[in-house]
């Protein structure tokens, strides 16, 4: 029989597991994908941790996926062996629900979650529903597509969809796993490119992934920084502290928006000046898999990368450490293969 060797957590908070498994058929409307490169993101830790509400165990983390389509199930159109795909967090969706009917897919009712509410990519293979699947342009290699499939693709979607329009200015606030991949986005998209974090010794890393400016929130107020350029109209929040979010909308134009990727619990809201100008703050979920598909295409095309660190399939207890300890320079790749 045909086996497979996965990555499991069995109970949470409970450690990885290298295990064999029987390699799955797909069924109707799904294919099975051999996994060459797994991004772990920082939302692995709901599998890790359990924190994700009605998880089942065992299950298998990961949903920054890259691979080769090995098998098709029946029925299954638009899809064949061989193809080079992706599959991001949205898990796929069921097409007939009120949300799906109104074209707002990723809203889906069936709530799947690659990684979560199925096993993932920490594998030698997955199983997927076709929904959930992105071509890889045959150029980009899977160590790195599989960031760019939620990392990237949050970013991404979120600025293509914010309704900046070249020349504006667009401030990217963080520079770690979302934010470095934000500025070069923002960048090959034609913004007046503002990177903020915290720190002089970050400059030369914006300046280099394309930000014309940089303004070290440390040493600087970076709202009275944005009002000098004439205010933002949009900043895209990749940083996870609500304290950051806060200090940086008084540096919105008028009409602009906080676009907000970066889970903080919470963040304090001045309703004055966001009623005084017409701006608000908005939330951005990150695409389903035709968005991770237009990333991938874009990426490859105008040379965004991600900056990753990689480790082998063996060494996934290491690599998810590394991630969340927050030094990773700045994604954490899994590659695969026997
Ligand atoms: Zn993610
Ligand atoms: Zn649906």
């Amino acid at each position: 029989m045909a086996t497979m060797r996965v990555v499991q957590v069995s109970r949470p908070n409970g450690p990885f597991e290298i295990v064999e498994r029987p390699l799955p058929e797909p069924a109707a409307g799904s294919v099975r994908i051999r996994v060459q490169a797994c991004g772990i993101c920082h939302s692995d830790s709901f599998t890790k941790e359990g924190a994700f509400p009605g998880i089942q165990y065992p299950r298998v983390p990961g949903h920054e996926v890259a691979g080769v389509i090995d098998a098709v199930g029946p029925g299954t159109a638009g899809w064949q062996a061989g193809q080079r795909v992706g599959v991001g967090w949205n898990g796929g969706y069921c097409g007939h629900c009120d949300h799906c009917r109104r074209g707002e897919f990723f809203a889906c009712v069936t709530g799947q979650v690659t990684g979560i509410t199925y096993d993932g990519g920490y594998a030698e293979y997955l199983i997927a529903p076709a929904s959930a699947v992105a071509l890889m342009p045959a150029d980009l290699p899977p160590v790195e597509a599989a960031p760019l499939m939620c990392a990237g693709l949050t970013t991404f979607n979120a600025l293509r969809n914010s309704g900046a329009r070249p020349g504006d200015v667009v401030a990217v606030l963080g520079l770690g796993g979302l934010g470095h991949l934000g500025v070069q986005y923002a960048a090959k998209m034609g913004f007046h490119t503002v990177g903020i974090a915290r720190g002089k010794d970050k400059e030369p890393l914006a300046r280099q992934l394309g930000a014309s400016v940089y303004i070290d929130s440390q040493a600087h107020d970076p709202a009275a920084e944005l009002l000098e350029l004439g205010g933002a109209k949009v900043i895209l929040a990749t940083a996870t502290s609500g304290e950051a979010m806060s200090a940086v909308q008084g540096g919105l134009a008028v009409n602009g928006t906080l676009l907000i990727v970066g889970a903080a619990p919470s963040m304090q809201v001045s309703p004055l000046w966001l009623l005084a100008g017409c701006r608000s703050i908005k939330g951005w979920y990150s695409g389903t898999s035709i968005d991770s598909q237009d990333t991938l295409a874009f990426s490859a095309r105008t040379g965004v990368r991600s900056m990753n660190e990689t480790f082998p399939l063996e060494r996934v207890s290491e690599a998810y450490d590394r991630m969340m300890s927050g030094s990773a320079r700045f994604r954490v790749v899994l590659t695969i293969g026997r």
